[in-house]
């Protein structure tokens, strides 16, 4: 069984990004924008701006407060849409409860759309020609391709359809040519689905969601869930322990999928600059 080590991985795509952006004397720019004082989200916040600061990005931060108005919100997202040096906008989810998140999505610019969010990006992702990757689901197909795992012909489930994980997490495993099974809450049979799987991708937010019973030996397993177990410790959605005896790959949370997701936003944000810059 083998640890996959998203740490190394990721480390390893944000070296390529700083050395890419110091060699060539780019100035990427990524404004991230917080709204509330939701301490997961605070902790991504201060990744995605450590990351930036790494690969030799630009970065602003905008925290605003749990009462800050849906116009208020999309009056700054317009600004930062006509600021030559911001490349790529995220605003973090979750939004408080009063603003809607798709119009505060659909406002931020395609052309800065980093985190591949707006319904144009998602469409393009379905159709397999898009500019900017789903951070998520393109983290867990660097995994696979970095350890060499072959997708091809492979079947996958992957359980959870949200629009920023599972949906996109499919479509990425359907494009590397893998006959795709996509669960949620509804699906009957689930523990059988998953013993047919190779590969498994488990986005669902549930401490517990996988169990060893429901993993056939030899089978990939990819943990996308970020949770807080009884003592506040960060825990995914399989149980860890007893599946990697069955596993031959398994990434461990924290340090597997979580990392990833931040490597392909410096990817994007880097890709972003060069499409505004007209830089090939
Ligand atoms: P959502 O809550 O939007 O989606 C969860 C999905 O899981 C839904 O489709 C739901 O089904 C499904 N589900 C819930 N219970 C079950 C069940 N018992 N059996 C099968 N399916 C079930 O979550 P996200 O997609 O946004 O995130 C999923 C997890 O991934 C979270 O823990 C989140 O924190 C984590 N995450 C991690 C990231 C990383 O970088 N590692 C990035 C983004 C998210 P239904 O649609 O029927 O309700």
């Amino acid at each position: 069984m083998t640890i996959i080590n998203g740490k190394e991985v990721s480390q390893k795509l944000k070296d390529d990004i700083a050395a890419e952006v110091k060699e060539n004397g780019y100035t990427p720019g990524l404004a991230v924008i917080i709204v509330g004082d939701d301490p997961a989200s605070r902790v991504y916040v201060n990744n995605k701006k450590k990351a930036c600061a790494y690969c030799g990005f630009h970065s602003e931060e905008y925290a605003l407060a749990e009462n800050t108005t849906q116009s208020e919100l999309i009056a700054l997202i317009e600004r930062l849409n006509q600021d030559e040096n911001i490349d790529g906008i995220l605003c973090q989810l979750p939004l408080p409860r009063h603003i809607d998140e798709k119009a505060v999505i659909e406002a931020i610019a395609p052309a800065k759309d980093v985190d591949a969010f707006c319904e144009a990006d998602v469409g393009k992702v379905m159709i397999g020609n898009y500019t900017f990757s789903p951070c998520t689901p393109a983290g867990v197909m660097e995994l696979l391709k970095y350890y060499h795992i072959d997708v091809s012909g492979k079947n996958a489930v992957v359980i959870g359809r949200s629009n920023i994980v599972g949906k996109p997490m499919a479509m990425l495993l359907l494009h590397a040519d893998a006959t795709v099974t996509l669960c949620h809450s509804k699906t009957a049979d689930l523990k059988d689905i998953c013993r047919r799987a190779d590969i498994i991708v488990s986005a669902v937010g549930r401490i517990g969601a996988v169990s060893a019973d429901m993993v056939r030996d030899g089978a990939v397993v990819i943990d996308v869930g970020i949770n807080r177990n009884s003592e506040g410790k960060l825990q995914g959605d399989v149980d860890y322990e007893a599946v990697k005896e069955k596993a031959s790959y398994i990434t461990p949370v924290p340090g597997g999928v979580g990392p990833m997701t931040i490597a392909v936003l410096m990817q994007n944000t880097l890709k972003a600059y060069k499409n505004n810059k007209k830089i090939d």
